[in-house]
């Protein structure tokens, strides 16, 4: 595999926190191909969508923009908005009205949780604003002390908590215990790469792109030929992989390697095991692929967590299939329909699970 990392940027595409699409925008797209960049959930967006007529091309991409401001707004973990209203009514023990879409989330959410074994836990918003990770900056700061992360580890917090009841326009929403806190990081741009694929999908365009900061969906081909998707090398530049992928998929990666805390030249991830409430910190990233986007983002993030030598346990416990995972010292874990369609970069020690 000799893809560059600059071979990716020729092209006129940032890269993201795990993955860089190479051929997409620019290039040989003519007027079919029509694409949008925005800066929502905290990261670079990039939309493509190939439509015959330039209008409809346009207007899909602004419904899709328009979409996405109101899930950054209303999905927000630590800014107002419709989670952090849930949030301060779940933390005083009161009863709280949400819209179909929020429902639809939470609900999704909990499910996810479930099949993970509480290893994805979309509940554990005040251990992960303690350690500082509710913030668009990256703070130099000391880890937080034993005793306080114990005390929020003992709480528990779970999405199982949650008590549900449908409403004709969403849910009312209450929470057994107080200490739940929904923090959605970890999910939320899976479930958005989902719906914006769909609403492609609603005016017939079948050959679509998004790309949520290195978390993305495709759908169809790219004239004629499949996407060719770069997977970023977590600890170094270029890419670690590269697949090509026809149809709709996502390949949503979480990583240990770009938001952290560091202190006296130690790194403190964002992904915390709800089981000791210390930063996971085995897994450099985890790749999945699937048809679906949410499950492809909490599956990756629990993946994590999981760690290198009981990552496969969680894998199946999803029903994914294709899965690559590099470990802390560079080597690559995949499974065998993943080891069938991974190009792996030459040098790198791979092993199938
Ligand atoms: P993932 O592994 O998919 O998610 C990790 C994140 O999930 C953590 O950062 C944490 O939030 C949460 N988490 C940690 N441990 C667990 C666990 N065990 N189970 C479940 N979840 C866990 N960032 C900004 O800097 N500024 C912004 O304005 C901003 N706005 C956002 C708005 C929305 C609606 C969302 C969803 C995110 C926003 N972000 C923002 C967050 C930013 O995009 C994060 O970097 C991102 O969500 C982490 O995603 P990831 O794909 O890198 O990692
Ligand atoms: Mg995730």
């Amino acid at each position: 595999m000799n893809t560059t990392r600059r071979e990716f940027l020729k092209l006129g595409l940032t890269l993201g926190a795990g993955a860089a699409l190479q051929p997409l925008l620019g290039c040989e797209a003519k007027a079919a191909l029509h694409s949008r960049r925005e800066y929502l959930f905290g990261t670079e967006v990039e939309l493509a969508v190939e439509s015959a007529s330039p209008r409809e091309g346009e207007m899909a991409l602004s419904e899709v923009v328009e979409r996405f401001t109101g899930m950054n707004r209303d999905w927000h973990a630590w800014k107002p908005g419709a989670l952090s209203r849930l949030n301060a009514r779940l933390a005083a023990g009161e009863m709280a009205e949400v819209d179909t879409e929020l429902a639809s989330l939470i609900d999704g959410a909990r499910a996810l949780s479930a099949r993970s074994g509480g290893l994805f836990n979309p509940a554990l918003g005040e251990l992960i604003a303690l350690w500082d990770f509710q913030s668009d900056t990256q703070t130099r700061r000391a880890p937080p002390e034993a005793a306080q992360i114990a005390a929020l580890c003992a709480h528990a917090p779970r999405m199982d908590a949650l008590h549900i009841e449908a409403t004709a326009d969403g849910a009312r929403i209450h929470s057994a215990s107080p200490h739940v806190r929904l923090d959605f990081g970890g999910y939320a741009k899976g479930v958005a790469l989902d719906r914006a694929l769909d609403q492609f999908a609603g005016r017939g365009l079948g050959n679509a792109v998004v790309n949520l900061g290195g978390n993305l969906a495709v759908s169809g081909r790219r004239q004629g030929r499949p996407w060719r998707i770069g997977v970023r090398h977590p600890q170094g530049e270029g890419v670690i992989a590269a697949l090509e992928v026809e149809g709709r998929a996502a390949v949503v990666t979480s990583g240990t390697y770009e938001r952290y805390r560091e202190w006296n030249g130690e790194r403190y991830p964002h992904i915390i095991d709800p089981r000791t409430g210390y930063p996971a910190r085995h897994i450099a990233s985890a790749t999945v692929l699937h048809p679906e986007g949410g499950l492809a983002d909490a599956a990756a993030t629990a993946l994590v967590v999981a760690g290198p030598q009981d990552w496969p346990r969680i894998a199946r416990a999803f029903g994914i299939r294709e899965a690559l995972v590099v470990d802390e010292t560079g080597a690559v874990q995949l499974t065998p329909a993943m080891a069938r369609r991974a190009q792996v970069q030459e040098g790198v020690p791979v092993r199938v699970v």
